[in-house]
């Protein structure tokens, strides 16, 4: 077929196209002669730990909210998360040579004090449902991970929402951190600072009663993402290691507690994780 084309152009166009064909070849060649080495470096070095100013590490937070047994539970893509996809998505990352880490790990590597591994992220959960308890809790102790969740100090307890036990159950077991998402789950842009200041303090507080630890860190959400920028700057005074929820990915030469994006990996596959991981990189680096 190729031979009878060939024949009917000008021996001029015909000289082109292969001139045109080589480039081609050699672009894809380069290509994946390129993507050859980036996988043997990659596979190479995928146990490396790296100290920050080493390495600008991407280190994605993931944020969920509920998991559930089945599709048919779930509202909000957001929301709910199936128990199946979670675990799948889980696995996946750390087949691939991702590690969870914890908040601990991310604030000791900011001070410089810990190395992390190359490709680390962080699992967290908003609200307290009881899926954490039911479900996350059971996959954390199955691989040995750890896994965070932020709890609304007046929703423990309440129905759909884990228990005070519970949260110490799984504080406890070194698994799930359990930090503070509010003592009410408020839009904070619509109050003044000392109201988030003094609530946020007596959120942390009353965590700190009913988990029983005088060290727990001080790590804190903003229920639906919301805040002013005096706000943000009164809780890092304030000591507060601070998250936010607007789909954007940490790195190492832009990491700062006071700002730490999380984003969404809803029901994606973990080809759809990585590339949006990557492009959220390069978009807002
Ligand atoms: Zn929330």
């Amino acid at each position: 077929m190729e031979t009878s084309l060939i024949k009917i152009e000008t021996p001029l166009t015909k000289k082109k196209m292969s001139k045109v064909k080589k480039v081609v070849l050699i672009i894809l060649l380069a290509i994946i002669i390129a993507l050859i080495s980036f996988i043997i470096y990659e596979r190479a070095t995928v146990n490396n730990t790296y100290y920050i100013g080493e390495k600008n590490l991407q280190i994605p937070i993931f944020v969920y909210h509920n998991l559930v047994e089945d599709e048919s539970q779930i509202e909000y893509d957001y929301m709910q998360t199936t128990v199946d996809i979670f675990e799948k998505q889980i696995t996946t990352l750390m087949k691939l040579g991702y590690k969870p880490i914890t908040y601990q790990d991310l604030i000791d590597y900011k001070n410089g004090i810990k190395a992390i591994p190359k490709w680390s992220f962080i699992i967290t959960f908003d609200d307290g449902y009881t899926g954490v308890y039911d479900y996350a809790f059971k996959i954390a102790k199955k691989y040995n991970i750890p896994m965070t969740s932020f709890a609304i100090d007046d929703m423990v307890g309440k129905p759909g929402y884990y228990t005070w036990e519970q949260a110490k159950e799984m504080h406890d077991s070194g698994l799930i951190s359990i930090y503070s998402h509010g003592y009410t789950h408020e839009k904070y842009d619509e109050e003044n600072v000392d109201k988030l200041v003094s609530d946020t303090q007596k959120a942390y507080q009353n965590l700190v009663t009913n988990l029983q630890d005088e060290d727990l860190l001080k790590i804190f959400t903003y229920p639906y993402g919301l805040y002013t920028s005096d706000e943000e700057e009164a809780l890092e005074k304030a000591g507060f290691v601070q998250n936010l929820t607007d789909n954007k990915v940490n790195t190492s030469k832009n990491l700062d507690l006071s700002r730490l994006h999380r984003m969404y990996p809803l029901d994606d596959s973990v080809f759809k994780i990585l590339l949006k991981i990557q492009y959220r990189v390069i978009r807002y680096s």
